[in-house]
């Protein structure tokens, strides 16, 4: 047992509508809090927590935040209330040192956690943390970050990172079934086709090696939470597709699990 490794997940989480959606997608993350052996904590890695500096969450109770505006009001009366991990997040600042992580009992966990993990966990049993995106690192400082994260697994913490591999709020269709924008399809599949050949190199220089890069990631904060999940990758791992959709025109739903 002492070799379990937990599995990592990379969450597409796409537009907050999907806290009270009953689609494939959301079925596909209920499919998936069943069929994980229940981990111990979760950290997620969150599209929408940007910083200088990297910050780790080690709130005993962490804050829901509603950070999305002009919804419906059946989003805003979702209630999810897990326990925080101060425990765990105290030891990612004491091991990872040298990369001068910080603690922050303020943040809370916004939508790039309870959206998901409302209908994976949805009972909000299981301690969650999240962890910022630093806006100072590139592509590369991220994906070292990430690796240095291993240590987790073996701790029975569900590593998520959670964003979107495309990402252009600008171009969005609000019929959540409009038709994929080609260029997103494109750069979906480069990414799919890219993480299947380990090819790490086109997963981080993605802004010169594919040129619908600047239409499918206009800003990299929903990719880069992706990078942490990719990294998290060993050599005897596989990635198993959990789901895969282009929803509202210009939103990769791709999910995945790495094991
Ligand atoms: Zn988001």
């Amino acid at each position: 047992m002492s070799d379990y490794k937990t599995p990592v997940l990379f969450i597409g989480h796409g537009s907050p509508m999907n806290i009270i959606y009953k689609n494939e997608y959301t079925k596909s993350l209920q499919k998936l809090g069943m069929s994980l052996q229940k981990p111990d904590a979760i950290l997620v890695v969150s599209a929408h927590w940007l910083t200088e500096g990297t910050f780790v969450c080690s709130a005993d109770k962490p804050e829901q935040i509603y950070d999305f505006y002009g919804f419906p009001d059946e989003l805003y009366a979702v209630k999810y209330h897990p326990p925080g991990a101060r425990a765990i997040a105290e030891s990612i600042a004491h091991k990872l040192k040298s990369d001068n992580i910080q603690l922050n009992a303020e943040w809370g966990i916004d939508h790039a956690s309870w959206a998901v993990l409302a209908h994976m966990y949805p009972k909000a049993d299981i301690p969650v943390f999240e962890m910022s995106l630093d806006v100072l690192k590139n592509e590369e400082e991220h994906y070292a970050l990430g690796k240095k994260l291993s240590f987790l697994r073996r701790k029975n913490v569900l590593i998520i990172g959670s964003g979107n591999i495309v990402h252009n709020l600008r171009q969005i269709d609000f019929d959540e079934n409009a038709k994929p924008f080609p260029w997103a399809i494109e750069f979906d599949e480069y990414i799919k086709d890219a993480l299947l050949r380990k090819d790490r190199d086109r997963l981080l220089r993605y802004k010169e090696l594919s040129p619908v890069s600047r239409l499918a990631v206009p800003t990299n904060d929903h990719y880069l939470p992706f990078l942490y999940s990719a990294a998290l990758q060993e050599d005897d791992e596989q990635i198993k597709f959990i789901h895969e959709s282009i929803r509202n025109g210009s939103m990769s739903m791709r999910c995945f699990m790495v094991q």
